[in-house]
């Protein structure tokens, strides 16, 4: 079975000029074929037209850093949520990540290997995914969920591991145990949080000597680590104990810049989520938190892409969703535009170069033969209106590995 996708306008992920009057031609999960209609052979048989009417066809975007499982963050929610209900809130989550044009997703913490599972085998509808369990923390840090009262708002059940682990001989065995649970990316609390129990964004978490272990341990299996750092001093430390994927970033200073470019490490943005919260507040829906306080959070993680793009600093799409609501992860593309990325930039932070980071990019990232069919239609030109791309009803078709997800047509 054949799919041809005609009369549309090609933005392959590359950075070259669109293709006008583009077709891509899909067998089974794969692109067969793509280029200018008159150069793509269409073969006999039986073929599916899809007629992109005039719209824009785009890779399936990549969204470095979600959290499936959550919807906001309060700490008094675990205590009135049933467990089961993460999971069916979850397959909501994963329906409206899909059809947002996000074909492929990195989650930073609490999916485990069953919601990866249940996406691949087809019995819920999802992007891909890449999962890390569950995130490392100190005693005391972003992700020890103990609070002052010495009560716990931890999730726990058989085939998630702990989070909490201080010391060389506990990290190590912590990294260990993620790693059997089916994480695929190492991710760390390596600061504080914006919302968190016990700490504050600035203060760095875990020794210089721990992270290295957690490198080291996670580099056995070839995967790499990622890091929750807002800090600067938590920045430094993850950078010079080699995690490659910084996300968050809010205050760098000029050292970071150096050293995230010397590293050739990636920064992920998630400014999404920063401003979702500003606007969460003004509908007074995020009690704990105060206006001022989201207003300057969002403002110095802007400064801080804005000085890492000047300097050439790899920056690619992140939205943190699960703290931002589902489903608008593509409005981040307008917040990278906003620090200094052109369109086609801010396109390629969330296809090609994301894909790289996420080490997908022989599969997925940009339209090319041979790389699997996650294709989004977008009705507007997303060059001359990238925030178009954040509107539900611009992106008219989704598939991904050549099956239709959304078809709005
Ligand atoms: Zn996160």
């Amino acid at each position: 079975m054949y799919f041809l996708i005609h009369n549309g306008t090609l933005i392959d992920g590359n950075g070259g000029e669109p293709v006008e009057n583009a077709a891509v031609l899909i067998k089974d999960r794969t692109i067969l074929d793509i280029g200018q209609k008159d150069s793509v052979k269409v073969p006999d048989g039986e073929i599916k037209r899809l007629d992109a009417q005039g719209g824009f066809i785009l890779p399936g975007f990549i969204d470095c850093h979600v959290h499936m499982m959550f919807n906001g963050f309060r700490f008094e929610n675990p205590l009135y949520t049933p467990l089961s209900l993460y999971f069916y809130e979850a397959v909501r989550n994963l329906e409206k990540t899909l059809e947002t044009g996000v074909t492929t997703a990195r989650d930073a913490g609490m999916a485990d290997y069953g919601v990866k599972m249940a996406v691949e085998e087809g019995l819920i509808i999802g992007p891909r995914l890449q999962i890390s369990v569950m995130p490392l923390s100190i005693t005391g840090g972003h992700f020890d969920l103990q609070l002052k009262s010495g009560k716990t708002v931890k999730t726990s059940y058989p085939g998630l591991p702990e989070s909490v682990c201080d010391g060389p001989e506990e990290v190590r065995k912590r990294v260990r145990e993620v790693l059997r649970a089916g994480a695929e990316v190492v991710k760390v609390m390596v600061t504080g949080g914006v919302i968190s129990a016990n700490d504050s964004p600035e203060h760095p978490q875990f020794t210089r000597e721990e992270l290295r272990i957690i490198v080291e341990e996670a580099s056995y299996r070839n995967l790499p680590v990622m890091a929750h750092a807002h800090g600067s001093s938590g920045v430094k430390n993850a950078l010079n104990a080699g995690i490659k994927s910084i996300e968050h970033g809010t205050y760098l200073d000029e050292e970071c810049i150096q050293l995230l470019l010397e590293n050739d490490a990636w920064l992920v943005a998630t400014q999404l989520a920063h401003w979702s919260n500003l606007e969460l507040l003004e509908d007074g829906e995020l009690p704990d938190f105060s206006q001022e306080d989201a207003r300057k959070v969002a403002m110095n993680s802007h400064k801080s892409m804005k000085k890492a793009y000047q300097a050439g600093v790899k920056i690619v799409m992140g939205t943190d969703s699960g703290i931002a609501p589902h489903g608008q992860n593509l409005r981040e593309l307008g917040y990278l535009c906003d620090i200094g990325m052109t369109p086609m930039e801010a396109i390629q932070a969330g296809t090609k170069n994301a894909a790289e980071l996420v080490g997908m990019d022989k599969k997925i990232g940009t339209l090319e033969k041979g790389k699997l069919a996650d294709v989004i239609i977008s009705q507007n030109d997303p060059i001359k209106d990238i925030k178009s791309l954040g509107s539900h009803e611009n992106i008219v078709l989704v598939m991904k590995e050549g099956k239709v997800f959304k078809d709005l047509r």
